[in-house]
């Protein structure tokens, strides 16, 4: 929902059955500066009025073909005047028919690797029409597009403070979109990509929740770009290969990637830094040469952002001080655009780090 009504400084009051009043809740909030919800005429006392400007009856929109139905309504609403002139307010009424058949939705909105430019028209259109956002860590801030009284729930790590765990997160989210809420699940990159977007895409649809989802742009590919590395380029690799190192990659796996990498493929890790000790050593022992080249991208698209570039035999050493987020590129497009012109401090092998 989307507020089209300005009330300024007035609070509202809601006044109908709760499945009625939390559906115009979103609405009100962005547009009063306060609302109070009231689920029964008796509930209603000059005390309880007490600094609200404004009434607004909720009603269920009536059933054209049913007259027992535009009764019931007529008698609630009669109800709902009576007992604010009982309470003594003197208050502009509205009357807002609320559909029951419009639930909630989840969209699962891919947000890009962290620039706020990099996210989708669609996914911007989302957030707009959104009442509440689950933000994670990696998400962009976009604050700015928001609509006056969204709530924004982060629900990523931080420093200092402890992630909401994943089915909390999924729990609270289907009920906000169970209780008519327009949710909006804004993840880093693509949702698809180890995002667990398809995990919360499986539960929103078992839970009978109108659920759908906005591509992003994937760190895997973009944050490489950023640092001047495409991730194909012809001649050199015509693959690439997206793999977690969230944790240390097996036996079976490393033989493969080996493989892969010296036929030509780019090797991408997400979630990689912790384990490219053993990943590094792995590919070693499976084959890959040393002067393979090796970039760590830290904190692509943010002021913190660091390219480290090294090669396979001295990453261990060169990427001892880098931390995730990060992607890691292994393969002979790291230089593909800069041959012999990445040259001094940010030279492959050389050992130290360009800040760009
Ligand atoms: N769905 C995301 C990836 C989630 S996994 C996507 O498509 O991009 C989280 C990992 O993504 C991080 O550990 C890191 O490896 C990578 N990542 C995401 N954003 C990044 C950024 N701005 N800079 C560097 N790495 C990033």
């Amino acid at each position: 929902m989307r507020a089209n009504v300005d009330l300024g400084y007035a609070t509202v009051a809601l006044l109908g059955p709760r499945r009625l009043t939390q559906r115009l809740r979103g609405t009100y909030q962005r547009a009063a500066a306060g609302v109070v919800e009231f689920g029964r005429p008796d509930d209603l006392s000059e005390e309880s009025l007490r600094g609200v400007g404004f009434a607004v009856v909720a009603l269920p929109a009536a059933d054209a073909n049913s007259q027992s139905n535009a009764n019931a309504n007529a008698n609630a609403d009669a109800g709902w005047h009576r007992a604010l002139a009982a309470a003594g307010a003197a208050l502009p009424v509205a009357v807002e028919r609320v559909a029951e058949t419009t639930s909630g939705s989840i969209t699962l909105v891919g947000g890009g690797p962290g620039d706020p430019g990099l996210i989708t028209a669609a996914g911007l259109d989302a957030l707009a029409h959104a009442d509440v956002i689950f933000a994670d860590r990696l998400a962009p801030e976009v604050t700015h597009e928001l609509a006056p009284g969204v709530r924004v729930v982060p629900v990523g790590k931080r420093p200092g403070h402890h992630p909401v765990a994943q089915s909390e997160i999924q729990a609270q989210m289907i009920q906000a979109a169970l209780s008519g809420e327009t949710v909006v699940r804004l993840k880093g990159g693509d949702p698809f990509v180890f995002g667990r977007g398809g995990e919360e895409l499986v539960a929103c649809r078992e839970a009978g929740v109108d659920v759908h989802v906005i591509p992003g742009i994937t760190s895997a590919v973009a944050v490489p770009e950023h640092a001047g590395i495409p991730v194909t380029f012809r001649e050199l690799s015509r693959s690439f290969t997206v793999v977690s190192g969230h944790d240390p990659l097996d036996e079976r796996e490393l033989e493969h990637l080996a493989g892969l990498s010296r036929s030509g493929a780019t090797i991408v890790l997400l979630m990689g830094v912790a384990t490219l000790p053993q990943t590094v050593s792995g590919l070693t022992r499976h084959g890959l040469a040393g002067d393979t080249p090796l970039a760590v991208l830290e904190k692509g698209f943010s002021p913190d952002e660091r390219n480290t570039f090294t090669t396979l035999a001295t990453a261990v050493v060169d990427t001892a001080g880098c931390a995730s987020p990060a992607v890691t590129v292994i393969g002979p497009v790291v230089d593909a655009l800069t041959r012999g012109t990445r040259t001094g401090p940010t030279g492959p092998g050389s050992g130290s780090v360009a800040r760009s």
